[in-house]
């Protein structure tokens, strides 16, 4: 299950003790179909703790002669089912900027970099809507309204 919480919020319960953890992760589910709850209070596995990192929105760099970033190394966002293709599509746009530059590769770098930090701006602005629909505004109803393209 996900959930948005502060980090200390999540500081606050022992991880090492897997029925107390269990249990109080299930009390935010309170008053749900006990179908669904019984996901978590009958799982078999003691629940492991994975915070959810992202870089901020508009994330971008000095050029450095030599390197430069793609994936989620250059635009860590919450997870909304676009970060493997967006890693990918830097790849191939990365090859295409040296393939049309080869004897100029701090050239190469500026133009991937220059066009990729519009298209990261862009997926990560959509990844925090994505993000604030599945977790933290009035959910599921939220979500559904995305799903169903009822939200602007
Ligand atoms: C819960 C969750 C669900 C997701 N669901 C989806 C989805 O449905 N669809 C989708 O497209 N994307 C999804 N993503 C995002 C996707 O997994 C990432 O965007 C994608 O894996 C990024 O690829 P990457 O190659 O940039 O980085 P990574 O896949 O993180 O690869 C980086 C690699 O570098 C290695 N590494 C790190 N440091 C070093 C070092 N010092 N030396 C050597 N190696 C090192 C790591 O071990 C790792 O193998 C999801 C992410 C999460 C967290």
């Amino acid at each position: 299950m996900a959930l948005s919480k502060s980090q200390d919020w999540f500081a606050d319960i022992d991880f090492t003790d897997a029925a107390a953890a269990t249990a109080r992760i299930a009390q935010e589910f309170d008053g749900w179909a006990p179908e669904l709850t019984a996901l978590i209070t009958n799982g078999e596995t003691a629940p492991v703790l994975r915070p959810l990192n992202a870089l901020p929105v508009g994330h971008r760099w000095d050029r450095a002669p030599g390197v430069t970033l793609l994936g989620d190394a250059a635009h860590l966002s919450p997870p909304n089912g676009e970060g493997a293709n967006l890693a990918m599509y830097d790849g191939a746009d990365l090859g295409t900027a040296i393939a049309a530059h080869p004897d100029d590769i701090e050239a190469a770098l500026t133009a991937y970099e220059q066009a990729l930090f519009v298209r990261s701006a862009e997926a990560a602005t959509e990844a925090a809507r994505d993000f604030e629909a599945l977790l933290r505004r009035r959910h599921p109803h939220s979500l559904i309204d995305l799903l169903t393209g009822h939200q602007q």
